[in-house]
């Protein structure tokens, strides 16, 4: 599994290189930042910080250029066409929010229908839920519908409540207690060229290789911070075809400028990687841990199974696994590994209202891990098991 080139990319990072010891397994939460990353941030502090868009002198000019810059890279990383919609946000959080209040709200009225997700990040459940209690208190029933699921957590299509008055779905791409990626190319097909379609992309933007032009979605809303750039930034891309979704050069507000310059060099970074790369490492190591459990007696993996993969439309998951143990609590289980130097997430998840909300231990993968941290980590659920 482990290469040479695999070797060089650990080696850029420096917190992990400092703590030889800790195994960092918690990358779905945040990643770990590249020195080239961190390396672009402070030349740009040291260099020509300023405020964007607001100056007549070189170094603010300059940081206005770079944000241009950051959102052409945006578009090019999604495989979007010029004249397409890049708005800085804080992150995901804030990117689906702004989609729902400020994008779907002036344009729902009474008796339309929205399809959202019920059972995956609650960051993209409450916005569409906030977005219908403000028109309701204009005087506006708009119908919130569950998206459907199947039994492996895809969701599942032949289900899809779609009606004359549906007028948006709200959709992830990888599921981030699952890992799974839940095949929202199917669901253009299912709705027609006309309803427009938002993507939390928060767990593949930056992990696998993906067009909005292959898609067909209408948004694509992510955080910078999962993806080897800073936290409190992201964006929401928007298709061009519905109008400009925002103000048109998004300049509402001072940008998050080194958070900006820290996406544009993740992205760089992440290209020279290159992102097929990344991602079949990723699932491979993901494989390797399931592989191992699956001969473990006291634990149960969540989720879709990768026995699944080979038959059905389910995807093998993307670096993303979690699990229960029969006996020992989650919370219990995670100090465990954490005083072997495993790091992993252990809780709830922030899973919407229909999510398996029992805790559990997940367990995300990056390209900076190796198959002895996983092996490590089975090491010590084998002794526990
Ligand atoms: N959606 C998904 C699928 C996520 O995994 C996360 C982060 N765990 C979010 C939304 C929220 O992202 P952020 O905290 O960066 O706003």
């Amino acid at each position: 599994l482990r290469s040479d080139w695999q070797t060089a990319v650990r080696t850029q990072f420096p917190l992990l290189t400092a703590n030889p010891g800790v195994a960092y397994l918690d990358s779905a939460a945040t990643s770990q930042k590249p020195q080239a990353v961190l390396d672009a941030v402070m030349a740009y502090l040291t260099s020509e910080n300023a405020n964007a868009a607001r100056g007549t002198y070189p170094w603010a000019n300059r940081t206005t250029a770079r944000i241009e810059d950051a959102r052409d890279r945006v578009r090019r990383f999604l495989g979007s066409p010029d004249n397409t919609g890049v708005h800085f946000v804080s992150g995901t959080t804030d990117g689906l929010r702004t989609v729902a209040l400020d994008w779907l709200v002036p344009r729902l009225n009474d008796g339309d229908e929205i399809i959202v997700p019920f059972a995956d990040h609650s960051a993209n459940l409450v916005p569409w839920l906030d977005a219908a209690g403000q028109l309701r208190r204009q005087g506006a029933e708009v119908v919130v519908r569950p998206m459907p699921y199947d039994a492996a957590h895809d969701y599942d299509i032949a289900r899809l409540p779609i009606g004359p008055r549906t007028r948006f779905i709200a959709a992830t791409h990888v599921h981030h207690v699952y890992g799974n990626d839940m095949n929202v190319h199917r669901l253009r097909a299912a709705a027609g060229p006309d309803i427009p379609i938002c993507l939390d992309a928060a767990q593949s933007f930056g992990h696998m290789p993906f067009s909005v032009a292959d898609l067909d979605v209408d948004f694509v809303v992510f955080s910078g911070h999962k993806a080897m750039a800073l936290p409190g930034v992201g964006a929401v891309w928007s298709a061009d075809k519905r109008g400009p979704a925002f103000a048109p050069a998004g300049w509402s507000g001072s940008p998050n400028t080194a958070g900006i310059v820290s996406l544009a060099a993740a992205m760089d970074w992440l290209t020279s990687v290159g992102l097929h790369r990344i991602s079949s490492y990723v699932v491979s190591l993901g494989r390797r841990l399931t592989a191992g459990l699956a001969g473990l007696r006291s634990y149960e993996v969540l989720g879709c199974q990768d026995s699944l993969a080979a038959t059905s439309t389910v995807q093998p998951r993307h670096g993303i696994v979690t699990f229960r143990h029969r006996d020992i609590g989650s919370n219990d289980l995670g100090f465990i590994l954490a005083s072997d130097g495993l790091l992993v997430r252990a809780d709830g998840h922030c899973q919407g209202s229909e999510g398996e909300t029992t805790s559990s231990v997940r367990v995300s993968l990056q390209v900076y891990n190796t198959p002895e941290e996983v092996d490590r980590l089975l090491a010590v659920l084998t002794s526990l098991d």
